[in-house]
């Protein structure tokens, strides 16, 4: 047990924050595009924001890349040890539709921006690769397909060696083969160390590329955590009673209840079989326990993924 802990402790120390966002609000008149939205981007993961057109994605987006104004709350790069200027320099994005001179070649347009970043045409080659252009680097720009111009885009926002990758529905108006190009290179930069963030409405697409979610709908966060663990488990109990030990010894004692941990006084019993919370209400009673408080975590989450999987 104090194992564990040690190594949970070494974890958290190693981890470095590229953003974090602090009870971001922004409303458009009537319009609450973000409510009270908080959460953190730490090194080397693949953040997916989640949420059905119109939740505020790509507001929350332009707020943490200074081209909309926030109405209240906070976000800070890197700890807040630069400036917002000086931390976007860091940061490669693409939230508009890529925009490039149609009758210049892909390596032309991005030695436009190379001196515009005041990078050096040496990252030309290298990033054309990594987006599968490189054989296609003296074709014009309006030779491209969508997917291949697309990319191009994301070769561009990777001139600079970003630390983090922001993408605004990176694939939106693609064929699935297009699609599948985009999710494997977003996946490569990935395990190449740089972190991602990216804006979408397909739960299939952030299930596939994303290790981190948050979940949003009308600018409020429905969760955030790991994919996995949103998706695996079938969810768990908190509760509470007078009794804690009487309450531990009976979970403990049901078949369809495995691990259980205490928290603030709370017991988290994680479940290893379905099982709803009127079934372990009663069951608990009929053993002479009445609870102060039991919520069942998991499913109103898979409720609300339901809930967004119909509204696309
Ligand atoms: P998403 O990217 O998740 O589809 P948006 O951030 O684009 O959502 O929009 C969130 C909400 O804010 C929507 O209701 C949208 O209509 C509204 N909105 C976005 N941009 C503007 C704007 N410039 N002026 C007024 N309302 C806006
Ligand atoms: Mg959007």
């Amino acid at each position: 047990m104090s194992r564990q802990i040690h190594i949970i402790n070494k974890n958290q120390k190693s981890l470095e924050t590229i953003l974090s966002i602090q009870n971001l609000d922004k409303k458009y008149g009537k319009v609450h595009a973000v409510n009270n939205l908080s959460f953190d981007i730490q090194k080397g993961n693949v953040y997916g924001i989640l949420g059905p057109n119109g939740s505020g994605k790509s507001t929350t987006l332009g707020i943490i890349l200074n081209v909309v104004n926030k109405t209240s709350g906070n976000f800070s790069w890197f700890d807040g040890k630069l400036s917002t200027h000086e931390a976007l320099k860091k940061v490669g994005a693409i939230i508009e539709r890529p925009n490039f001179y149609p009758y210049m070649t892909a390596v032309q347009n991005l030695q436009l921006i190379c001196k515009i970043k005041g990078v050096s045409y040496d990252k030309i080659e290298e990033k054309l690769k990594i987006v599968n252009l490189y054989e296609r680097r003296n074709s014009k720009f309006r030779t491209y397909s969508l997917g291949m111009k697309q990319r191009l885009a994301i070769a561009s926002a990777l001139l600079n060696d970003p630390e983090i990758l922001i993408l605004d529905e990176p694939t939106n108006g693609l064929d699935p083969q297009g699609i599948h190009e985009i999710r494997q290179i977003i996946k490569e930069i990935a395990q190449n160390g740089t972190t991602i963030l990216l804006a979408s409405h397909l739960l299939d697409e952030v299930e596939k590329v994303c290790s981190h979610v948050v979940v949003i709908r009308n600018g409020v966060k429905l969760y955030s955590g790991r994919v996995d663990e949103m998706t695996a488990s079938n969810g768990f109990f908190e509760l509470q009673a007078d009794d804690q030990n009487k309450l531990k010894q009976l979970l403990e004692s049901h078949s369809s209840i495995g691990t259980i941990n205490s928290e603030n006084g709370v017991l988290i019993a994680n479940l290893s079989s379905e099982l709803s919370a009127s079934e372990i209400n009663k069951f608990l009673f009929d053993n002479g326990i009445s609870l102060s408080h039991l919520v069942k975590r998991k499913p109103s989450l898979e409720q609300q993924f339901l809930d967004l999987t119909n509204n696309q």
